[in-house]
């Protein structure tokens, strides 16, 4: 097969030499139009280049979908890793520890020969031109596929965050295990009984599968696996609040199963507060208004938001409108309207079932589109021209845990909980990790946590002045917000 007829629309001549005279780099591709002696050693591979641009549930698995496909494979992504985030939450409250669910990328694309990884940010793609820009740096493709996933979303209250950090990247996590420990040792120097409660008072903001995760590790951590380590402090007397618009907690899980989510975070000691919009957050903690109207103040030193999430600027770069949460709308083949080789997939992609209705910002829904994504690029290499199949999404159930022991799973008919749920719910998480080392040693805290209830990844990183400051001016300061 002649390289052309992989991707049907031809490369304006001349595009690399203007390519290479705006950027300082540049990374050749099948149709880029460099001469075999303006490439380097390495850059001779003519295969047509497939660039995906990051390493996340969809992006890998594209890439891994690739294998056997004859092209070259780009993959390019901020980080070197690539990051498990369904158990970030663990990290935030020192369960496990940022190796144990972050693999190096060039491990995992280690033994497959089609396939490179480059590190760094894509800040644009130039689409007349086939080229995603890295900064000064351009790379052409033939084929693209974006699956740069989502951030959190203030609602456009983007100063709340310095203040309720959200939980997307392992720095979020190590930041908000420091912040989490942190209050407890400033507790324990605290003399004010005021400033005492707001340091021990933990308001973690949505109640969609993260906010409960989050504060059922948090109420264990302070009621358990701390109770017995402060002298001054009584870790028991920790408050974790869990604050919801919304009627119920988990509202994407049937009605019954958050009803036992509400009942199980109550035996866990988290205040869960539904119908509650927050209208403010600051140094001092939260502003609450209930059902009733009624604004409260929350005096906290620990807030975490698990609210809302936005997609990465994917709309933008392509110069397309987004939904309300900045997804791009894609065809039943994944990609974008009037551009056959750009594909979107995961958190950035507004795709939709056969009913029409949207597919959820999870980790299956964006594997499987990866997976998919590498089927029909290697059937369109094999047989040039042939019609494309469309992505269908098998859905296999919904999970989320409570606590150290407890969970529930929605499997349509079958609905699990408590320890049967959290069981399921374990050997899944340990099944999609990536690497027996991963596997092994997750299964292996996990194991030692439930037996002794103990957390080990117990450690406060970075500058720790603040713990040895006087507290008092934090009491005053929420003393104040709280009058
Ligand atoms: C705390 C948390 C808990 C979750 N729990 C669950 C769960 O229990 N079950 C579940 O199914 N789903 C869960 N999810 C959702 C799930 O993780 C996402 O749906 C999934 O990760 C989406 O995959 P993706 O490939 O679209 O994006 P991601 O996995 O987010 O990957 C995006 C990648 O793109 C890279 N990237 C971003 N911008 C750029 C750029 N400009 N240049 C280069 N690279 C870039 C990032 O570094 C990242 O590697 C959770 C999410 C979070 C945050």
């Amino acid at each position: 097969m002649r390289r052309g007829q992989f991707l049907p629309v031809a490369v304006p001549a001349g595009l690399a030499m203007e390519n290479q005279m705006q950027t300082s780099f540049h990374v050749h591709s099948a149709t880029c139009g460099c001469s075999p002696e303006n490439r380097s050693v390495g850059e001779s591979d003519t295969r047509p280049r497939v660039v995906i641009v990051g390493a996340g549930f969809g992006g890998l698995s594209a890439a891994k979908g690739l294998a056997k496909a004859d092209v070259r494979v780009t993959l390019v992504d901020r980080r070197n890793h690539h990051l498990f985030q369904p158990l970030l939450y663990q990290v935030a409250t020192a369960g496990l520890s940022p190796g144990q669910i972050a693999t190096p990328i060039r491990t995992v694309l280690r033994d497959q020969k089609n396939a490179e990884v480059l590190l760094g940010a894509v800040t644009g793609v130039d689409t007349a031109k086939r080229c995603v820009l890295m900064g000064s740096h351009a790379i052409n493709y033939d084929y693209l596929v974006l699956a740069t996933g989502a951030r959190h979303s203030y609602f456009g209250r983007d100063d709340w965050e310095r203040f309720a950090p959200g939980l997307k990247s392992l720095e979020d996590a190590t930041e908000l295990r420091k912040r989490i420990l942190l209050a407890f040792e400033r507790a324990e120097l605290e003399e004010d009984h005021a400033a005492r409660q707001r340091l021990l008072t933990f308001v973690v903001i949505g109640a969609g599968p993260t906010g409960v995760e989050m504060a059922g590790s948090i109420a264990e951590l302070a009621h358990r696996a701390l109770a017995s380590d402060f002298r001054a402090i009584d870790p028991h007397l920790a408050r974790v609040v869990l604050v919801e618009a919304g009627a119920r907690a988990l509202s994407s899980f049937p009605e019954e199963l958050s009803a036992y989510t509400a009942r199980e975070l109550k035996k866990l000691n988290v205040e869960l507060m539904t119908g509650t919009k927050v209208t403010g957050v600051d140094e001092a903690g939260v502003m609450l208004q209930g059902a009733d109207g009624a604004v409260s103040a929350l005096p906290s030193a620990c807030v975490i938001w698990a609210a809302g999430v936005m997609a990465s600027p994917v709309a933008k770069w392509l110069d397309v409108d987004g939904d309300r949460a900045g997804r791009v709308a894609v065809g039943d083949d994944l990609t974008v309207a009037g551009h056959p080789e750009i594909f979107v997939l995961g958190d950035c992609a507004l795709a939709k079932d056969k009913a029409g209705k949207p597919l959820p910002g999870l980790a299956p829904v964006a594997k499987q589109q990866g997976e998919y994504v590498g089927r029909l690029l290697t059937a369109l290499r094999r047989k040039p021209g042939s019609k494309r199949f469309a992505f269908g999404y098998k859905d296999y159930g919904a999970l989320a845990t409570i606590g150290r022991k407890i969970a529930i799973a929605d499997f349509g008919k079958i609905r699990l909980r408590g320890f049967v749920g959290w069981l399921t719910w374990s050997l899944a998480h340990i099944y999609f990790l990536i690497g027996f080392r991963n596997r092994f040693s997750v299964a292996l805290d996990w194991t030692w946590s439930y037996l002794t209830f103990q957390r080990g990844a117990r450690l406060i990183t970075g500058p720790v002045e603040e713990a040895a400051k006087p507290a008092r001016q934090d009491g005053e300061a929420a003393g104040r917000k709280a009058a």
